[in-house]
């Protein structure tokens, strides 16, 4: 028999949520089945990025490009940012998780909305940091009086993420510009701005204009959403060089495979087709929020590649009735559902189940 393990793990362990990914569809009697629970794009890789990627991959013996210059290279002259503000991670996950690394321990406190991105109270909680999590407003946007409300001595960190997720609403300019004006220059902003190509509305400010003139703002941003490469893990952050520094410090080694960095350049080569299909996302989210309103449901706004049905005790429910359908969403018990922007085919199955849901 094996003795009783005896080994001790740091207790901020015990309190750790678990991220829960967004379950692929159940099987339906030979029906097609569709996942709308990540996020993630429906459309296949572009035939020159598959191409890029799979020329990459006979170098698999090989490490990767530690530093990715080239495809640090390749963003810098996309957002006019030199290479040192700049840094790429296994998805913009781990970036945030490096960021907190780099700035938090035990008694600090990280401001944030809630609800928003499962991985936030994660990652706070594995650095021994307090998470102060501040309800969203009736209408699922940032309610950053109450933010600025929560800051205190201890606060290290505010994470914003814009548009929100699960909720969908983006932050505004003026909004946004007060409560940068409010917090303290020792307070790093990370602004997390995974779905930044699916806003469409004219009075946000991009995060990248900030990060311009603040040194305490970092942004976020991903290939997995638009760009269609959520298998690969490449995400980046722009910031000041001292932040890409302590990013660059915690990174794991050879984190970014050298299949993902050939892709994500590729990627960025074809931003024009890889648009054209973001507009397409948009037009049709806007037929699905459309479609819902239409049939009595409140939908806040959305500026991502998902809606936000809030449904309360009936959310499980919910879920189940559109799995049913061969489609499935992310539900979070006793709130809502979210629901990505997929397939006609699959936003249908869901609607129909929307239109009749006896409410
Ligand atoms: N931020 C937000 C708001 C997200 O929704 C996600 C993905 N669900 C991420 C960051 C992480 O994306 P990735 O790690 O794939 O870049």
């Amino acid at each position: 028999m094996t003795p009783d393990i005896e080994v001790r793990f740091r207790a901020c362990l015990d309190d750790v949520p678990a991220y829960k990914p967004g379950r692929p569809p159940a099987r339906t009697d030979g029906r097609p089945t569709y996942k709308l629970s990540s996020n993630e794009n429906p459309y296949p890789p572009l035939p020159g990025v598959l191409e890029a990627a799979t020329a990459a991959a006979a170098q698999m013996n090989r490490y990767p490009d530690m530093g990715a210059v080239d495809l640090l290279e390749a963003l810098s002259a996309r957002f006019d940012v030199p290479v040192s503000d700049l840094a790429v991670g296994t998805g913009s996950v781990a970036l945030l998780y490096h960021l907190l690394q780099a700035t938090v321990a035990d008694g600090d406190e990280v401001v944030y909305a809630w609800r928003s991105f499962e991985a936030y109270p994660i990652a706070v909680q594995l650095t021994g940091a307090t998470s102060v999590q501040v309800p969203l407003t009736a209408d699922a946007r940032h309610d950053f009086k109450a933010m600025e409300a929560a800051i205190t001595d201890r606060t290290k960190v505010v994470l914003v993420c814009t548009p929100n997720n699960p909720t969908g609403p983006v932050v505004r300019r003026d909004e946004l510009v007060a409560f940068l004006d409010a917090v303290p220059s020792s307070v790093l902003v990370v602004i997390d701005e995974a779905y930044r190509e699916f806003v469409r509305a004219d009075d946000i400010v991009d995060g990248v204009d900030l990060y311009r003139e603040r040194p305490n703002v970092v942004v976020l941003r991903t290939f997995s959403k638009a760009y269609g490469l959520a298998g690969f893990r490449v995400g980046y952050a722009i910031g000041h060089p001292e932040i890409v520094a302590a990013i660059r410090k915690c990174a794991l080694p050879f984190g970014v495979s050298h299949v993902a960095q050939a892709a994500a350049i590729a990627s960025l080569g074809f931003e024009d087709e890889l648009m054209e299909r973001v507009d397409a996302l948009v037009v049709e989210r806007e037929r699905v929020v459309g479609a819902l309103r239409e049939a009595g449901w409140d939908v806040p706004e959305t500026e991502t590649n998902f809606v936000w049905l809030e449904l309360g005790d009936d959310t499980m429910k919910f879920a189940e009735a559109v799995q049913a359908e061969g489609v499935s969403v992310r539900p979070f018990p006793g709130e809502g559902i979210r629901i990505t922007i997929g397939e006609p085919e699959a936003n249908n199955l869901f609607l129909d189940v929307a239109r009749t849901w006896n409410r």
